[in-house]
Parts: C-alpha cells; sequence; structure tokens
C-alpha cells in the first residue's frame, strides 16, 4: 500500500499516520519530521531548511525531492509507504509520479478558519514527533516514549498564518491533480480523532480488496 496523506497544516495528517502505521504496518514518512530531525542534529540538511521552515515557506523542491528520493529508496519501503506532508506542491508530486504509482491519496478536509487554534494549542513530542493538544494533554512527558513535550517553533500566529496561505496557494490545488488521476479520497477532518480514524480505515480497507 503506497499511500498519500493529503491536507492543511493542522489538519491532522500526524495524528491519523501514527494511528495508520500502528494498525497497517506501513511505514510513516514525513518530511516536516525528517528537517526537524535534521535541525536537531545541525546537519547541512537541516541549515538550509531552518531558514524556510522559521518564515513559514516551503523548503526548496531540490532539497524536499532529493530527501525523499534517498528515503524510498530503504528497504522497509517495500512493502509500502505512507508520505505525511509530501508532496506540497504540483512539481514534487509530478516529481513523485516518477518514482512509484500511489496507490490512495486520503484527503483530510477540514474547514481552514478552525485551524489556527489546533495549531496554536499543539504540542509534539521531540522525540518520536507525536502530536497532542494543550485542551487535552497538559503533561511534559510523551506517554509513547517519554520524551520531552514541546511546542514547535513555527506554531506561532504568525507563522501560522502564513503557512495556511502557502497551503492554499501550493498545495490546495494538488487536491484537483489527484482527483484527475482516480485516486483521490476525502474524510471529513473535522470530526473526532477517531471518528476521522474509521474514516480513514473505510478506504484503506477499500483499496485491500
Ligand atoms: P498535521 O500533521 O496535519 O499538521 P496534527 O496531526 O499535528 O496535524 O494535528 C494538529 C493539532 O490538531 C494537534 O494538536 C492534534 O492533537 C489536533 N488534532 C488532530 N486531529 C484532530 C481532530 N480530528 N479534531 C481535533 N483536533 C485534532
Ligand atoms: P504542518 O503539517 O503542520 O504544516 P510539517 O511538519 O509537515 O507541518 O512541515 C513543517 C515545515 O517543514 C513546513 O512549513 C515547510 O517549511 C517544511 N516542509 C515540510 N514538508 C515539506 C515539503 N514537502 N516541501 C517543502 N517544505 C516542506
Ligand atoms: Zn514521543
Amino acid at each position: 500500500m503506497k499511500i498519500v496523506l493529503l491536507g492543511a497544516p493542522g489538519a491532522g495528517k500526524g495524528t491519523q499516520a501514527t494511528k495508520i502505521a500502528e494498525q497497517y504496518g506501513i511505514v510513516h514518512i514525513s518530511t516536516g519530521d525528517i528537517f526537524r530531525k535534521n535541525l536537531k542534529e545541525g546537519t547541512p540538511v537541516g541549515l538550509k531548511a531552518k531558514a524556510y521552515i522559521d518564515k513559514g515557506q516551503l523548503v526548496p523542491d531540490e532539497v524536499t525531492c532529493e530527501i525523499v528520493a534517498e528515503r524510498l529508496k530503504e528497504k522497509d519501503c517495500e512493502k509500502g509507504f505512507m508520505l505525511d506532508g509530501f508532496p506540497r506542491n504540483i512539481n514534487q508530486a509530478e516529481m513523485l509520479e516518477k518514482l512509484c504509482k500511489i496507490d490512495a491519496v486520503v484527503n483530510i478536509d477540514v474547514d481552514l478558519d478552525k485551524l489556527m487554534a489546533r495549531l496554536t494549542g499543539r504540542r509534539v513530542c521531540a522525540s518520536c514527533g507525536e502530536s497532542y493538544h494543550v485542551s487535552t494533554f497538559e503533561g511534559k512527558k510523551c506517554p509513547k516514549c517519554g520524551g520531552d513535550v514541546i511546542q514547535r517553533a513555527d506554531d506561532t500566529e504568525e507563522t501560522v498564518g502564513k503557512r495556511l496561505r502557502v497551503y492554499t496557494e501550493q498545495t490546495a490545488p494538488l487536491i484537483d491533480f489527484y482527483k484527475k488521476r482516480g485516486v483521490l479520497y476525502n474524510v471529513d477532518g473535522m470530526k473526532a480523532i477517531d471518528e476521522v480514524f474509521d474514516e480513514v480505515k473505510g478506504v484503506l480497507d477499500g483499496l485491500k480488496k
């Protein structure tokens, strides 16, 4: 199963990805997580990406596509994978088409006006990347791995505003791109997390048949 999770920042891609990985045993590849790991380790990729991430802009395609192409060559991707946060523009989607055939694109559909509260209230585990929200989680340690739960530097009101604009201009056109290819499946991301996951399972179980 080769799938893409599409959706605005805060739509719940990471949250659903964890559940999908547990249920279906497929690898979760988040370009955002890869960039943050590189940032923490101070690698050349991390240094290049930082300026863009801080400004809420997309990291240039040359850097991002290279990372994804290399990651997909690894052995654990043979049985399938799930991309979260990639592709984010048409050029990236065209590059992905050259690498492999995607079985389904799950678009987590949300009301963009509701995302500011989700993102400014988001807390993430600095070790495993799991997402939490201040409204339901007050701890400082990740229940999954014991890592530190922090607020991302780009989850401020100003940067979130910019990221939502980038989404509308560059990423939202991918909905039509994949609709035309007959692989787009919409789920209602405004429902509760478990209800969204029920819809996701409906899509993915249908594919296996
Ligand atoms: P993305 O990976 O798409 O940017 P996340 O999965 O990190 O989004 O979710 C963003 C924030 O919204 C997190 O704080 C998460 O706990 C919360 N969240 C995710 N899904 C839902 C949902 N269906 N309803 C309410 N809050 C959600
Ligand atoms: P969110 O889902 O909350 O928007 P991500 O963790 O997916 O956050 O991405 C964080 C930042 O990393 C983005 O704002 C962007 O700067 C960079 N990034 C992640 N994925 C990509 C990508 N496919 N192309 C370009 N930049 C990316
Ligand atoms: Zn963790």
